[in-house]
């Protein structure tokens, strides 16, 4: 009998697990659970006649129980992670980055070799959100509110752009998290009914545009600014469980990195100084284009300061900094709108008075953006809701009562004549009584009593002012 009382390397156990389900299957009932199972003589049979690969497979089943098993007796960090598992982590982690520096390298190589490193296609993404969640050790979901994409060459700069504001289901708790984010970066109001809510639409979308830029059998990578990193992931795996696929299939790179690579192969066509990639993640964090407007999405050229925080502004803002770093050194014209911002005075807002008037001249009140407040609720809303009706102000306005005048000076006076006892008030134009005791008192300190001691002596008694100055009309001492 194969029987044994540990379940952790029991294969019998397995086997009686799979039977029972089985015999259950087929009406039978265990009242006693496992223990009825393992006294039935049909099972012993079972097992007995059980074909080598079957036995095989449970074995290697109890084989993986046990080392599951001794793994979770391991060593702990403080946080209640494996230690191993930990290690495991930070070891891939390394890989990755070596990889990702690998594909970087490879790729601007053969770019450099066939001279047409400028028309080198990478997929920028960026994506903003309304609060992160912990979902575990280490773990944080991003719930979000906008997405770019963008595909960018040296050549082109950034082109077709997919961009998406998100209404995504705010989880229960988490609806003040997600007004205050918004109102200190983006702006977007919570669940906006114009926002897309189908992330699988999303996916569709995103996947297309990979598989048009796909070189072998795997989806190119997207680069994004390393502090974005998290959040791009979340809002993939999103997007892949909406859409019942995996989120391995995507690759998210550091921008930076592909950024001092570029300016690096760039470079070398003149000089041979090249950054290393702390110095690359500086310079690009320093985000020189913050500043230009007009590079916003349609929900955002309506709002004013947010500019900055727009994800389809922030895609060419990086697209902006690569040109402005590279373009140079590869000899290329920089284009006004491609490679670098178009200057103010040439947009047409700027010179043209007429564009101008025809526009504010369009302005209508309804084109004010609608901004909630802390609480979630627009005013349009609040006045929809709770705001009186014209018969309702009427009627309130008529069942007005009379104004009830309570003089409290009257009650006031009341209580000081009837307890405590009054003291006239000192007549205007006065001196206080004790400051007339001081001055009197004041004699007392005469110079011939009280002479002042030498030097810088500090007469008490000061000198009416006429004595030293007489009165002479406008100003002039006459002597
Ligand atoms: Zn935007």
């Amino acid at each position: 009998m194969p029987r044994k009382t540990k379940k952790g390397n029991n294969p019998f156990f397995f086997f009686m697990l799979d039977w029972k389900e089985e015999q259950e299957q087929n009406g039978r009932t265990f009242p006693g659970g496992l223990q009825d199972v393992s006294r039935d003589p049909l099972i012993n049979e079972a097992w007995k006649n059980l074909s080598k690969p079957d036995k095989a497979y449970y074995e290697s089943k109890a084989k993986d129980s046990k080392i599951e098993a001794q793994g979770s007796m391991g060593k702990k960090t403080a946080l209640g992670e494996s230690i191993d598992e930990v290690m495991a982590a930070e070891k891939r982690e390394i890989e990755f980055h070596q990889n990702m520096l690998q594909y970087i390298d490879s790729v601007i190589a053969i770019g450099t070799q066939h001279n047409n490193l400028e028309k080198i296609k990478f997929i920028f993404i960026h994506v903003n959100w309304f609060y992160k969640r912990e979902m575990g050790i280490n773990k944080y979901k991003f719930v979000p509110a906008e997405l770019a994409v963008a595909e960018f060459s040296l050549e082109n700069g950034v082109e077709n752009v997919y961009h998406e504001i998100i209404n995504a289901k705010i989880d229960l708790g988490f609806r003040r998290d997600a007004i205050e984010t918004s109102m200190e970066t983006h702006k977007i109001p919570i669940q906006i009914p114009e926002g897309q809510d189908d992330f699988t639409v999303m996916y569709n979308k995103l996947t297309e545009i990979l598989r048009a830029n796909m070189t072998g059998t795997r989806f190119p990578p997207l680069f994004v600014a390393k502090d974005l990193t998290p959040a791009v992931k979340s809002l993939l795996e999103q997007m892949a469980e909406a859409s019942k696929e995996s989120a391995n299939d995507f690759i998210v790179y550091s921008l930076e990195a592909l950024f001092g690579a570029l300016r690096n192969a760039a470079a070398t066509k003149v000089d041979d100084v090249s950054i290393p990639l702390v110095v690359a993640e500086h310079e690009f964090g320093k985000d020189a284009f913050c500043s230009v407007r007009n590079l916003e999405c349609d929900y955002h050229k309506n709002i004013d300061g947010t500019s900055q925080y727009c994800s389809m502004a922030i895609v060419k803002r990086w697209g902006f900094t690569i040109c402005d770093y590279c373009c140079e050194y590869l000899g290329m014209d920089l284009i006004p709108g491609i490679h670098c911002p178009i200057p103010l005075e040439t947009l047409p807002t700027f010179n043209n008075q007429d564009t101008l008037d025809t526009r504010l001249n369009s302005l209508t009140i309804k084109d004010q953006c609608k901004v909630v407040s802390m609480t979630g609720v627009s005013d349009e809303h609040r006045m929809k809701v709770s705001g009186r009706t014209y018969q309702e102000e009427q009627r309130r306005r008529n069942e007005c009562k009379p104004l009830v005048i309570i003089d409290h000076s009257v009650s006031n006076n009341a209580v000081n004549t009837s307890g405590i006892p009054g003291r006239p008030l000192r007549p205007p134009k006065s001196v206080a009584r004790a400051l007339t005791e001081m001055q009197a008192e004041n004699g007392l300190f005469n110079a011939t009593d009280f002479p002042p001691i030498g030097g810088r002596g500090i007469v008490m008694k000061k000198e009416p002012r006429d004595a030293k100055f007489p009165p002479l009309g406008k100003g002039k001492t006459i002597r």
